[in-house]
């Protein structure tokens, strides 16, 4: 794969972006972010609301979801081992001081913890599908969404582009096959339009989720057969393999079947969303040009609206 690159510097070092980006919270993948870093984070948000479509309605999801809503989407059985799932402690006074004293004596409390019936969000465009097809029949036009929300997924890791709990913005399309094709297509040049703006060296590619287990072998060899995934990549990790920043997904008609979503004659509608990982755009912009903002790209910086 060849990396298009408007820049001969090589990514800033993986200590030095944690060190000034971020502070340690504890756990692998959870920081908190300084405002260096928070205002290329909103200044980002800013830009991807300028190419918004015009007749894009918006939703800003909490960092939770329904239980069942993902249950019922298939997550479970796809990406088990990516969902975080939120417990409390119910029951009488009885029940939920016993769970306390087991903390007091240093024995797992949690154990005594049942589910909330929440999980942690795990991808920003879940709950648009349910809200969608409250909506009745979609018109032959479709229907399109900006959506954002936190995210979590278990997948604890040191290296800095490899977050548990992040931000994701995405713009989904429903309606027909044809529709869902041309919209992904606009979103990839779109996309490179934008990386080529803030002078990051990218490529796409096709690409897979990570389905879990032997069966999620093939269904990630069927995604790629099918191209159902594309993603930008840029090289964020000095040495790394470069990292998938944007994701460009056609999930045919999964949501609709799933959620009974129906276009005017009663045919299952089909989907498709351009995802934003928008910490690891931020993260690939201080890593291609380096943690001084005085130093970007002029063009940058305007593109950006940060001057
Ligand atoms: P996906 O649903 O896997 O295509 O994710 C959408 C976008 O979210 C990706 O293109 C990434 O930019 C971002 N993303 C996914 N996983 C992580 C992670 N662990 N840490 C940070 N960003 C992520
Ligand atoms: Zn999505």
């Amino acid at each position: 794969m060849d990396i298009d690159t408007h820049t001969t510097r090589s990514p800033v070092d993986d200590e030095a972006l944690l060190d000034r980006l971020f502070r340690p919270m504890g756990v692998d993948g959870v920081y908190a972010r300084t405002h260096l870093y928070e205002n290329v984070v909103d200044a980002l948000q800013r830009l991807i609301s300028r190419h918004r479509p015009d007749d894009a309605e918006v939703f800003r999801f909490p960092p939770v979801m329904s239980l069942r809503q993902v249950e019922k989407a298939g997550y479970l059985n796809s990406f088990p081992q990516l969902l975080g799932c939120v417990c409390c402690l119910h029951g009488t006074e009885a029940d939920i001081s016993a769970a306390v004293n087991k903390a007091k004596h240093g024995a797992d409390w949690t154990c005594e913890t049942t589910t909330a019936d929440l999980v942690l969000s795990p991808a920003a465009c879940y709950p648009v599908y349910p809200i969608a097809a409250q909506n009745g029949p979609v018109s032959a036009r479709g229907l399109i969404f900006d959506v954002s929300a936190d995210c979590f997924r278990h997948e604890p890791s040191r290296d800095v582009d490899r977050l548990q709990s992040f931000r994701m913005r995405e713009f989904v399309r429903i309606g027909a096959p044809a529709q869902i094709a041309t919209f992904r297509e606009q979103w990839m040049r779109k996309a490179e339009a934008i990386a080529r703006d803030l002078r990051l060296p990218y490529a796409f590619d096709r690409a897979s989720d990570p389905f879990f287990g032997r069966v999620g072998q093939l269904m990630a060899a069927n995604q790629i057969e099918q191209a159902l995934k594309f993603e930008l990549l840029i090289p964020v990790r000095a040495g790394g393999a470069p990292t998938a920043c944007m994701s460009f997904n056609y999930h045919r008609e999964h949501f609709g079947k799933t959620w009974g979503i129906l276009d005017d004659s009663g045919v299952h509608a089909h989907s498709g969303c351009v995802a934003f990982g928008i910490d690891r755009l931020a993260l690939a912009l201080f890593a291609t040009h380096g943690l001084h903002l005085e130093e970007w790209p002029r063009r940058v910086v305007d593109i950006l609206q940060l001057g």
